[in-house]
């Protein structure tokens, strides 16, 4: 069952609303299971296994790094789906969108996990609780809805790029966590929720769709200022009758937390690295998983196009290059590599042959590219 709070290290905190932030400790168990494939709108058919089935696979929603729109690639989002149940792991910009065109039902979601709170990983997490309450077709989210990830970072170190200060937006919170991103949005969309539930549109309340979880770190000697990845052993954060899900910190320069997830499902395991530098608790959280799922930039091209020194330090203590990437998961003894989260992200900047070369180079299994609504099941046990 759900236990909706992290053990070991992590427990949840109360909420700030009673509604939202509690009372779905038992819901995902209870639920059932649910659901029947959706429709792909115009979109690459994807591998949707079988209704009710216990097979799995990965599909990367969207495969970009970073948040500036761009045409050929969508921003990080990647589902697991485990049967008729859907586990989102990031919500970029067109989550909502790529999650209905891979043919996934918005009631098959049981899940979110967000590894921290960059907008290229949150743009769209909104977007599932305010815009898919009441498709046409009678397909909506159903209730609960856990969400998991980074309470308020509780400060911030000092600016990478020099002295020239940099006034904080929200001075009075200038470091909110996932709960307040998602009060926050409700306040102030407060309106449209309103007037949908004045036009009979919205089925649900949007304060009992959700059911909010901050991971709480406190217990392993972080610091959102002078130890964002101390050396810790992975932790639980989340269980119910198909997966269960661990979490580590990675090191992402400023950004605190920072989280890496290993999911653990009835046919094998995948690990997301979330954004990180090379770290052994990435390594440690991605042991002999079946598809690792790690980010990667390429240090290479900003330094041919002339980025100043302080760019491409920033680049090395928030991201992992391409070169490094495969000594990750060889060290991790890692059956599959996908490089999703791609910086940078155009194919006309750095071709997949080249993305490809770089984790290969001391990487020996296989290697996959990641590109937006491809699937890669899991082979189960004996695969
Ligand atoms: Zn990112
Ligand atoms: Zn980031």
């Amino acid at each position: 069952m759900c236990n909706g709070q992290a053990d070991g290290t992590a427990e949840a905190r109360p909420s700030r609303r009673a509604v939202i932030g509690s009372a779905a400790v038992a819901g995902v168990a209870a639920l059932g299971a649910v659901g029947m494939p959706g429709r792909a709108l115009a979109a690459p058919a994807p591998d949707r296994g079988r209704p009710g089935s216990a097979r799995t696979r990965l599909v990367l929603l969207g495969t970009a790094g970073g948040p500036v729109p761009i045409a050929e690639r969508f921003g990080i989002s990647s589902a697991v789906v485990v049967g008729d149940r859907t586990y989102l792991f990031d919500a970029g910009r067109g989550s909502a969108s790529q999650y209905v065109r891979a043919g996934l039902p918005l009631k098959s979601l049981r899940a979110v996990f967000v590894t921290h709170l960059h907008a290229d990983h949150t743009a769209d997490l909104f977007n599932y609780l305010m815009l898919a309450q009441a498709s046409p077709d009678g397909d909506a989210l159903v209730a609960p809805v856990q969400v998991l990830g980074p309470g308020p970072a509780g400060g911030m170190g000092p600016p990478f790029a020099g002295p020239r200060p940099v006034p904080n937006v929200n001075p009075d919170n200038p470091t909110p966590g996932l709960k307040d991103l998602i009060n926050g949005s409700l306040d102030a969309n407060a309106y449209t929720f309103n007037i949908y539930g004045r036009e009979g549109a919205t089925p649900i309340h949007p304060e009992s769709i959700l059911n909010l979880t901050e991971i709480d770190v406190s217990r392993t000697g972080a610091d959102p200022i002078k130890n964002r990845a101390p050396r810790i052993r992975p932790f639980t954060v989340f269980e119910d009758d198909r997966i269960r899900v661990q979490a580590t910190l990675g090191a992402h320069g400023l950004v605190f937390p920072a989280f890496g997830f290993r999911v653990e499902t009835p046919d094998g395991v995948i690990a997301f690295s979330g954004d990180t530098a090379y770290h052994e608790n990435i390594i440690e959280l991605a042991h002999r998983s079946d598809v690792l799922v790690h980010e990667a930039v390429s240090v290479d091209y900003y330094k041919d196009k002339n980025q100043n020194e302080a760019f491409i330090e920033h680049l090395k203590e928030a991201h992992t290059d391409v070169t490094q990437v495969g000594d990750v998961a060889r060290r991790a003894s890692a059956r599959r590599l996908v490089l999703s989260h791609l910086g940078p992200a155009k194919p006309s900047m750095v071709p997949d042959r080249t993305w490809y070369q770089g984790a290969r180079q001391s990487f020996d299994g296989p290697v996959v590219v990641g590109n937006d609504l491809m699937t890669v099941p899991l082979r189960g046990k004996k695969g």
